[in-house]
Parts: C-alpha cells; sequence; structure tokens
C-alpha cells in the first residue's frame, strides 16, 4: 500500500471530546471517525485491525471445535417476549416497529436468536454437544457510551453460545473455551486475567470475565485479587472475610441522644467520639418501583449489583428525598429500619453481623439511639463492596484491587433460554429435555482499544504484531532522490514476496512529517531509506524499544519476515 493512496487522515491534535489514551489515539491516527454519539465509523486501518482480531479468534475457535455462522441484526420482539426478557431488558434495548406495525428491536446479545435456530435443526442428543459462534454488530444503547470504542453503542463482539445434555458436557466446554480465550488473547499481544463475575442481564450462575488489567480510570471495572491464592473477582462479585475490628462501644444502655446537624456517619462518629464501624448505618433504595432499606455498618459500601441480585430484582436507584420521607416519615441520615420491619423489605448486610452496643438512627431528624442491640437475630445477607486489606475468602491473605477492562467473558447459562422458550431435545430414554448453555463474548473492538490503552507511548500506538494494521512502513527520507526511491520500492516488493504487510511513504514530503505518522499509526517496525544507501545501508526502527540499528536492506527484510513468520501458528 501506497501512503499516498491509503485513506487515511492523521491528525495534529487530539480530538476534544475523548478521554480515554485509546480514543485520542484511534482518532487522531485515523483509524475512526464519529458518525454519532456512541457510533464510529471503522475506516481502512482499523477495518484491518479488526479483521486480525476476528482471525485470530476464528482459528482459535475452529480449533476448538466450534462452527461460524451469521446472525440477523435486526431481531423480532416475538423471541423476547417467549424468553420474558422484552420486558426485562432496559432502555439499552433499541425497540422499533416496522410497516406492518411488528415489534423490533436491534441485537444487544444473540440468545434468543440462537436459541431458535438450533431448537428448529437438532431433535437428538445424538447431536449435542455443539458450539456455535459468529462476529456481528451489536446495538446497545449504553447510558454512558464513552471512551471511544471501549464504550460505544454500535459495536463489534465475537458471541458464541454452546448447547449441551449435561452439566458434565458444560462443564467441559467452559474449560475448553476458557483456554481458548486465554490463547486468543495471547495471541493478541494481550496479557488477560480471568476473574469471576455477576452474569448480569445475561443470567447463569457460573460466570468469569477476562480483563486487561489497567490502573487507569478507563479500565471500569474494580478487580479484586489475593496475591496468595489464584482468588481474583470483579467487585460486583466479590466477598471477603472481614476484618476482626472491635465493633462493640462504651454505650452499654440504649437510649435515644440528640444529634443536631450531624449528617454524615464521619460526624456522627467525631460527635460521639465512636469509630465508624461502631454505627449501623441505612441506605435507602427503590429496587424496581419498591423500597429497600440496606442496614450496613457505618465504614461499608452497598455493591448495587449484589444488592440487586439478593433482592432478585433488575433496576436499582437510590430512593429521592420525597421518597424516604414517604416511605420512613424520618429523614436520610437519621433513619434506621425500626418500625419499618413490616412496611419496607429491609436488608442486613454481613457486616452487621456480631455488632454490639452499636448507633444507630432513630427514625427521627437531628437524634439516633446508642447502645442499642438487635433484639432477634436477623438475616445476614453479603451485599457489600469488598475494601482492599480485607480478607481472601479462599485463603484469608489481604485483597488488592486493581482495575480492568473487561475484554470477553464466558457464562454458563443453564436453561435460562431453552426452558421458556421452549427449545428441547430428546434424550436417550425418548424424553424432552431443555437444551443446557453456555455463552461466550468477546469484544472485538474493544479489545482493539484495550490493547492500545496497555500500549502506547507519547508519540502514538504500540500495536503487538499480530494485530497491528501492517508490519511495516518504509520510508524513503526524499522521495525525490532516484536512489532512495528506487531502492526503497524495492525493499516494498522484497517484503511484500516475504508475506509482510507494507505501506510505502511515498509522499512528497519532510522527513520529520513522515516519522511522526509512521509513530503515531504504530507501525511495529520501520526501514527508513535515507543518505546511507550510498553504502548499501538503512535505519531499521523496532517501535516497541525504539530501538535503531543500521543494517542492508537484505538483512531488514529478512528480520521481520522472520518475525511475520512467527505469527503463523499451526
Ligand atoms: P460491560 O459490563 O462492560 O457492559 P457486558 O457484561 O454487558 O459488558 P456482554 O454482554 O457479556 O458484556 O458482552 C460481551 C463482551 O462485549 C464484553 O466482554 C465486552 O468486551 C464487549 N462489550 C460489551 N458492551 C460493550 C460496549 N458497549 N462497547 C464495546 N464493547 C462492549
Ligand atoms: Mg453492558
Amino acid at each position: 500500500m501506497k501512503m499516498s493512496k491509503l485513506f487515511v487522515q492523521t491528525l495534529r491534535d487530539f480530538p476534544q471530546d475523548a478521554e480515554a489514551m485509546s480514543h485520542k489515539l484511534l482518532v487522531r491516527a485515523g483509524y475512526i471517525k464519529k458518525l454519532t454519539n456512541g457510533i464510529y465509523s471503522y475506516l481502512p486501518l482499523m477495518k484491518r485491525v479488526i479483521s486480525k482480531i476476528e482471525q485470530i479468534a476464528r482459528e482459535e475457535l475452529d480449533k476448538a471445535g466450534a462452527q461460524e455462522l451469521s446472525m440477523p441484526f435486526v431481531q423480532p420482539a416475538e423471541l423476547w417476549q417467549k424468553s420474558g426478557r422484552w420486558q426485562v431488558y432496559g432502555k439499552e434495548l433499541l425497540r422499533m416497529k416496522d410497516r406492518h406495525d411488528v415489534e423490533l428491536c436491534l441485537g444487544p446479545t444473540h440468545e434468543e436468536v440462537i436459541t431458535s435456530i438450533v431448537d428448529g435443526i437438532l431433535n437428538s442428543y445424538k447431536q449435542l454437544p455443539i458450539n456455535l459462534y459468529q462476529f456481528q454488530l451489536k446495538f446497545r444503547d449504553e447510558i454512558r457510551p464513552r471512551f471511544g470504542l471501549l464504550r460505544g453503542r454500535e459495536f463489534i463482539m465475537k458471541d458464541g453460545y454452546s448447547f449441551h445434555t449435561s452439566q458434565e458436557s458444560l462443564d467441559e466446554e467452559y474449560k475448553n473455551m476458557w483456554n481458548a480465550y486465554k490463547r486468543i488473547f495471547d495471541r493478541c499481544g494481550l496479557e488477560t486475567k480471568p476473574v469471576q463475575s455477576d452474569s448480569g442481564a445475561i443470567g447463569g450462575k457460573v460466570s468469569h470475565e477476562f480483563m486487561v488489567l489497567t490502573e487507569t480510570q478507563t479500565g471500569e471495572d474494580d478487580v479484586f485479587y489475593c496475591k496468595n491464592c489464584d482468588y481474583s473477582a470483579n467487585s460486583n462479585h466479590s466477598t471477603s472475610i472481614l476484618n476482626e475490628i472491635e465493633t462493640t462501644t462504651n454505650f452499654i444502655e440504649e437510649k435515644i441522644v440528640d444529634t443536631p446537624n450531624v449528617k454524615t456517619i464521619k460526624d456522627l462518629a467525631e460527635f460521639l467520639n465512636i469509630n465508624e464501624n461502631n454505627i449501623l448505618k441505612s441506605v435507602f433504595y427503590i429496587v424496581d418501583s419498591k423500597p429497600v432499606m440496606v442496614m450496613i455498618r457505618g465504614d461499608k459500601e452497598v455493591e448495587e449489583t449484589k444488592l440487586l441480585n439478593a433482592v432478585g430484582g433488575l433496576e436499582i436507584r437510590k430512593a429521592t428525598e420525597d421518597e424516604t420521607s414517604e416511605y420512613t416519615g424520618s429523614k436520610a441520615g437519621f433513619l434506621s429500619f425500626i418500625g419499618l420491619e413490616d412496611k419496607i423489605k429491609i436488608i442486613f448486610d454481613l457486616s452487621a453481623k456480631g455488632m454490639k452496643n452499636f448507633v444507630i438512627g432513630a427514625n427521627e431528624v437531628d437524634k439516633h439511639i446508642v447502645g442499642y442491640n438487635f433484639k432477634s437475630t436477623p438475616e445476614f445477607v453479603d451485599v457489600s463492596l469488598v475494601k482492599a486489606g480485607e480478607l481472601c475468602p479462599n485463603c484469608h491473605k489481604p485483597l488488592f484491587i486493581t482495575r480492568g477492562i473487561e475484554v470477553g467473558n464466558i457464562f454458563q447459562l443453564g436453561t435460562k433460554y431453552s426452558k421458556p422458550m421452549n427449545a428441547t431435545y430428546t434424550d436417550e430414554n425418548g424424553e424432552n429435555k431443555p437444551f443446557i448453555m453456555g455463552c461466550y463474548g468477546i469484544g472485538i473492538t474493544r479489545t482493539a482499544a484495550a490493547a492500545i490503552e496497555k500500549h502506547h507511548d507519547d508519540f502514538g500506538i504500540i500495536w503487538p504484531l499480530a494485530i497491528a494494521p501492517y508490519h511495516c512502513i518504509v520510508v524513503p527520507v526524499n522521495i525525490q532522490e532516484e536512489e532512495q526511491k528506487k531502492v526503497a520500492f524495492e525493499i516494498y516488493e522484497k517484503l511484500q514476496k516475504e508475506g509482510v504487510e507494507v505501506v510505502i511513504d511515498d509522499r512528497d514530503d519532510r522527513a520529520g512529517v513522515k516519522f511522526k505518522d509512521a509513530d503515531l499509526i504504530g507501525f511495529p517496525y520501520r526501514i527508513t531509506v535515507g543518505k546511507t544507501i550510498k553504502d548499501g545501508l538503512v535505519e531499521f526502527k523496532t517501535r516497541q524499544t525504539g530501538e535503531m540499528v543500521t543494517i542492508t536492506p537484505d538483512e531488514a527484510v529478512q528480520k521481520i519476515a522472520e518475525e511475520v513468520k512467527k505469527l503463523k501458528v499451526n
């Protein structure tokens, strides 16, 4: 490819509306162009990166025994009504009607479609297990599309679904996909960590996310992990053993005390000269339009996904001031469950277990009860956010926290879709049984962005060779110099013969401009043909290390050809 013909425009500055480095670089280096909020065109360079990630995934999945197919992007509401998700999938599902008033949606995921396909084709246990996958556009009307390709509204996903007759068979395939995922991300040049996670709107019990760990804000998920054993989990799923702390106070007698103008837990602890963990605080939520009060130790926070799961809800938000007064007759800051047990749902977080002589709201403005003890032991549920330093649930060593970008995930769905959709096979005894299912996703476009988050410097992108749009760029310093031009084109042709994907920068531009673009776009190798060509030498630069050596054109070609050959896996 000649640079003069390549459809790319590099920009001098970063776009104003971008926060994430991958977003900034993808726009500035000419990979993507925004069409509207959360929706991007993938320009030729981007398209090549996407194709490479897809091809790596395809090779590994095929090797693992899965088969590729392609399902429609537009889906009928009817299927979603059958699975029961039409009502419960929130506003992320973009719904519409066709000219005949038939309700449709843009596919955010394809469990319903694949289940209906398999149900119509496979009847017997003899035909199972099977694993089918596709690369497809997804649309999710994300509430906060941000960070460019990391969280778009339209994006490309690899989604796969497996069908089984037993849990053992599903377990086996889950492991098989786990290994395939490891290989896929390794080959993409991305280190990932599989962590336990919540299954969210997809459903199911066992699930893992493959995380690219980053310390930046663009890693949207918090991951807790143990350095002693292999425990690691998304914050929406992690648990811990709480450190032993003194939860009793000197208030031995239960009584109501005045706590004027004390608004926060911190203020209250200072005012009463106690620790925050001596307070049982109330946090008031509305879950699926119903009030839920969480009683949790003062130094702990509620993890909303864990709470949702605990009450079997779908949508959660904090209650407003008005709602709080309406349901409790009191105000936030002074609330407690006392007297409300029969009126609203109360959840006691595990952190409250063992608290003695503690402080709690009196359900009266400017008043708290001190020296309180539970009159009967409530049922405790773990709905709190883990804190770094709490202990690993497996080995009781302190947990650490980091941030991660979820690039893929695997779920055991069980019969969540097959049962309501009545998708069955006949077993050995001629009985109809619902398929046992698994599902496996990879965010293809997110993976590309995550690779940039991990691999870049002040000058631009540093692509891992396997997913770079081109392996190499050949730069004649001065295209007007006949000798330079001739040798540059010879090198270009030799590289192509060796199967190297190469761009030649044939523009009549200053060398500085060409070098800047080469670094920004992120070509893994650069061969510069300049004055030293008189001595039969070129400059060879490795983008990742910045290392530059002066070698012959043939040596340069060989070096790259060898690295490219290593990418081919059998
Ligand atoms: P998240 O928690 O990040 O919203 P999810 O749990 O909704 O992800 P899935 O529905 O399982 O994710 O989708 C499979 C994969 O698709 C994810 O692992 C992620 O890599 C990718 N993905 C999900 N949502 C987006 C998005 N809005 N933009 C880009 N990629 C996405
Ligand atoms: Mg999501």
